[in-house]
């Protein structure tokens, strides 16, 4: 229990300045980006450094108080609501960039890094980090790790896994330890790194991460393929892939979607299409020319209504910033706004596409599609109304009919998202009852007293969503 003597202690530690108990303070970080839940947190801190993470920690350890690691709060699986009350514990006091190192192609960061300020940093340095989520204005280097995130860039240049070589991490009884660091290879036992990456803060605290950076391309070249038919941009996409092209980016937008965005951007996107896809490639010209070209061809081939050329780099800009702002755009339609991200093999995705519109009709919903095709991750998206108890219940019941779709398609429940709360009675879906407690025993082994942000990932059992209207 956080009693008198926690609350000095803790102040010692961080500063008073750094802990707030108010209750204007907590409800402020009593939930994320994501609708339907919301719990207060006891008290929320923001360390300064290392060090004082790992005294935080201990304290917590003693007092057996929970502890919500929190970056931006933007993630959508419910992954920092303190469902369980304790400790939110921000990073905006670690947010430096450490070091660029461009003989090893590395740059070490503290957690509270802005995604888009990194990537900016290394790109006025001729140099590219390649993970964009959409959320990369606001997002932090330590919720892009802690969720695996990807982005616009993941079908080419893969997620935040494939750019993580190294962490600092405060582990659940306040040990510090190292993994991985600036280096090509490292097979010095199990890979921590890769444990830690995407562990949605229950295993540890992340204090440091080392990541890999590569060349920036020398071209690029960006186009829109136009489609009367949602089907035949979802062929398109398993046909471009069937040929062995891989373009940086591979995006999809339905008429819905498109709507609302243009709707929101204003930058004359086509609204009487039913379908969008937004291909990217980049690289040496000669090969970016080539693939365009074979693209094009391919879209025409599977039934796209015409494929138009980005003229500019701003044009390209305002169309990559379009699709990026999809969901804030559809979140203006309706008071909430569930989005899921169900992910499957690529060849399945037209499979995929079908599948949703049909549960759409048979639900009487209004699911509306974007997402990252090219990965095989969709985010089927209803603009709904908490408070429509009624309708709520349709929309549970047609995400847990699109989930066990997408995992009869061999794919999953969340192919970027993370787990958090939202999707934890569903895991067992994808892992079975035998790969859910080989994770048990991993989180049992790590976090003994169960303190790092407790009640993610594993479900108590229920897969009923706790409405709050906000
Ligand atoms: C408009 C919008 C667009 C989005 N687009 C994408 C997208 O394209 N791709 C994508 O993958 N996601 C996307 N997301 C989801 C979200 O932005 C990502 O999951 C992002 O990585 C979360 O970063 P954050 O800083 O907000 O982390 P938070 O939401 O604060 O935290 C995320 C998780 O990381 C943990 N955590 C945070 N910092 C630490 C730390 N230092 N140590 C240990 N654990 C920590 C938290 O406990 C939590 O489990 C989007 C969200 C929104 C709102």
């Amino acid at each position: 229990m956080m009693d008198h003597s926690f609350f000095e202690k803790l102040q010692a530690i961080v500063g008073k300045e750094n802990v707030d108990s108010t209750k204007a303070g907590r409800l402020v970080y009593s939930y994320d980006a994501t609708p339907g839940f919301q719990s207060m947190p006891d008290a929320v801190a923001a360390p300064r450094n290392t060090r004082e993470v790992s005294e935080v920690v201990k304290l917590c350890q003693e007092y057996k108080i929970p502890i919500v690691p929190r970056g931006s709060g933007t993630n959508l699986c419910a992954g920092t609501t303190p469902s369980e009350g304790g400790l939110v514990l921000l990073f905006k006091h670690m947010n430096k960039i450490l070091d660029l190192d461009k003989e090893n192609l590395t740059i070490t960061v503290q957690p509270g890094v802005i995604t888009q300020d990194l990537i900016k940093h290394v790109e006025k340095e001729g140099l590219f980090y390649p993970p964009d989520p959409s959320s990369m204005k606001i997002s932090t280097i330590g919720g892009n790790i802690n969720e695996n995130s990807g982005g616009l860039r993941g079908l080419k240049y893969g997620v935040t896994r494939d750019y993580v070589l190294g962490l600092e991490a405060v582990m659940a009884n306040g040990d510090i330890i190292r993994t991985g660091g600036k280096l090509a290879k490292d097979v010095a036992g199990y890979d921590l790194t890769r444990l830690f990456v995407g562990s949605e803060g229950t295993l540890s605290i992340i204090t440091e991460a080392t990541l890999k950076l590569i060349p920036i391309p020398q071209s690029k070249k960006t186009m829109l393929a136009l489609y009367q038919d949602m089907e035949a941009a979802a062929r398109s996409v398993s046909s471009i892939i069937s040929k062995q092209i891989i373009p940086a980016t591979l995006e999809f937008l339905d008429q819905p979607t498109l709507k609302v965005v243009e709707d929101f951007a204003k930058i004359g996107l086509p609204t009487d299409v039913k379908a969008v896809l937004l291909i990217e490639q980049d690289g040496p010209q000669e090969l970016v020319e080539r693939d365009i070209k074979l693209m094009m061809d391919i879209c025409l081939q599977e039934d796209a209504v015409s494929v138009e050329m980005a003229k500019t780099e701003s044009e390209a800009e305002a169309l990559r910033t379009a699709r990026r702002s999809a969901l804030s755009a559809l979140a203006r339609l309706k008071p909430t706004t569930i989005l899921e991200d169900a992910t499957v093999p690529r060849s399945q995705i037209s499979n995929m596409v079908k599948a949703i519109n049909e549960i759409g009709e048979k639900y009487k919903l209004n699911i509306c599609t974007f997402g990252h095709a090219g990965d095989g991750n969709l985010h089927p998206t209803v603009p709904t109304d908490a408070r429509n108890h009624e309708e709520m219940e349709r929309v549970e019941m047609a995400f847990a009919e699109i989930f066990a779709k997408a995992i009869e398609l061999g794919g999953t429940i969340t192919g970027e998202h993370g787990v958090g709360m939202m999707k934890a009675p569903y895991l067992e879906w994808k892992l079975g009852k035998e790969g859910v407690a080989v994770m048990k025993a991993i989180k049992a082994a790590l976090d003994p007293s169960n303190i790092l942000n407790p009640g993610k990932v594993f479900a108590k059992e229920s897969r009923k969503r706790v409405v709050v209207s906000r």
